[in-house]
């Protein structure tokens, strides 16, 4: 086997990254962009960009707080916001929402009065029938108040994911934020209270000091609470203690990269032994638990509206959303800029996904799926076979021994190419997005 790629270079979790977006000159206007696009499934996501908190590990758009009644202001732009996109989505076809989400940052950094809000714009502005579709909800353990998980559940929320990284509270205040385990252990009881039909935990692996042990520990606190989902995520910034004081970069990140390895490894089978199953290198789904609702969102091909300054929009051809940045200062003038916008009609930022980078993308959001990719779904939707599109790659990941012996028609990975997603997944992006991601972070 020849030298493989580092396993930790990037999540794509979306491709292309917003790094690769650029201002639209022509601004085109929503309501031409979504004339011709199906309408009768899309996928509506609300970005709450604000947190108590920043966590160590964290490159989300997000800023700590609100001060100055911001999320009053946010949530009018917000309404504002939605507005414009339903007037430009018409009525010509049928529109409906077949799945929504509020991410963010924390969106239960939001009071309940404000989540009500949240709600109602989603359904009086948008049309989303919050009750009759999944409805996923951001939290964390300190806003995970019962007042807060008591307006979501009612108004239809049919998971709640919440951020709790590590039950060790050392391990808390070394990579991620300070917390007490019987405030997290409090915050889980009152979301398993509030009935909602799906809970997920994230944790996080490679933080400095953690062992095999103490991965253990971390996981079987989780487990304890029989969690429908949860989500096992590597630490990607690297703590300036431990493994940062060791002289030489390459030779830190080596044994870095090897421990969270071991732990993902650990993780992995841990969680199967104790009847989850693997639905991506990330994500585990408990075997016995049964669909949220109702499913029929398709990410490789459905279309998503995003309301918020962080929030992407996908038509078939166009990924959009507005200006985008990792520094904190830059993050603040945005988000205000947002709330001063008056004009929603048009698209401002994004980049053109058709063609080639329309199979990139589908390519990897289903290779990176442990169940695999389906080829003929692949060649009924592009009329070319992936094995003649993107032969070099594949044979390379053959080489690497990343690819399963997977039923006839399946392209699937085998668990080493699972464990090594997030160094498969930056080798299927194009040279252009390659280029306009380096040229952002040269910035
Ligand atoms: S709560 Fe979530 S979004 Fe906010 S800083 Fe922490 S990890 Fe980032």
């Amino acid at each position: 086997m020849s030298d493989t790629p580092r396993p930790y270079r990037s999540y794509v979790y979306a491709y292309p990254h917003k790094t690769a977006y650029r201002a639209l000159p022509e601004r085109p206007g929503l309501a031409a962009l979504w004339a011709d696009e199906p309408k009768d499934a899309l996928s509506l996501y609300a970005h709450i960009p604000f947190c108590e908190v920043r966590c160590g590990f964290c490159n989300l758009f997000t800023r700590i707080g609100a001060p100055d009644e911001l999320t009053t202001r946010y949530l009018d732009a917000l309404d504002r916001q939605a507005v414009a996109v339903r007037e430009a989505l018409g009525d010509a076809s049928p529109v409906r929402f077949a799945t929504a989400a509020f991410g963010g940052g924390t969106p239960t950094f939001l009071t309940a009065a404000e989540l009500e809000r949240l709600c109602d714009i989603a359904e009086k502005r948008m049309g989303a029938d919050l009750r009759a579709v999944p409805l996923s909800v951001e939290t964390s353990p300190a806003t995970a108040t019962a007042d807060r998980l008591a307006v979501l559940a009612d108004r239809g929320a049919t998971r709640l994911s919440i951020g709790v990284q590590s039950f060790v509270e050392a391990e808390a205040r070394a990579a991620v934020r300070p917390q007490r385990r019987a405030d997290v252990e409090a915050a889980l009881g009152r979301i398993r209270d509030a009935g909602v039909p799906v809970l997920n935990i994230d944790l996080i692996y490679g933080i400095d000091g953690q062992t095999e042990r103490s991965w253990r520990f971390s996981l079987d606190a989780a487990l304890a609470w029989r969690p429908e989902e949860l989500y096992l995520y590597p630490l990607y910034v690297r703590p300036l203690t431990g493994l940062g004081r060791i002289q030489d970069p390459a030779a830190a990140d080596r044994e870095w990269d090897e421990q969270r390895l071991r732990l993902y490894r650990y993780g992995r089978d841990h969680l199967l032994a104790h009847g989850y199953e693997q639905v991506s290198m990330r994500m585990f789904r408990r075997a016995d638990a049964g669909p949220a609702g109702p499913d029929d969102y398709a990410c490789q091909t459905d279309g998503m509206i995003g309301l918020g300054c962080g929030a992407r929009s996908y038509t078939s051809d166009l990924h959009y959303s507005f200006d985008y940045a990792v520094d904190m200062r830059e993050i603040r003038s945005i988000i205000d800029a947002y709330t001063e916008t008056e004009d929603f009609s048009r698209a401002e930022v994004g980049r053109a996904v058709d063609g080639d980078e329309a199979r990139r993308r589908h390519l990897l959001q289903s290779l990176l799926q442990a169940e695999g990719m389906p080829v003929a779904g692949y060649e009924e939707r592009f009329g070319s076979s992936p094995f003649a599109d993107f032969g070099p790659e594949l044979a390379r990941f053959e080489e690497y021994g990343w690819i399963a012996d997977a039923p006839a028609g399946l392209l699937r990975l085998s668990p080493e190419g699972l464990a090594h997603s997030d160094g498969l997944g930056p080798e299927l992006f194009s040279p252009a997005v390659r280029a306009a991601m380096a040229a952002y972070e040269a910035k």
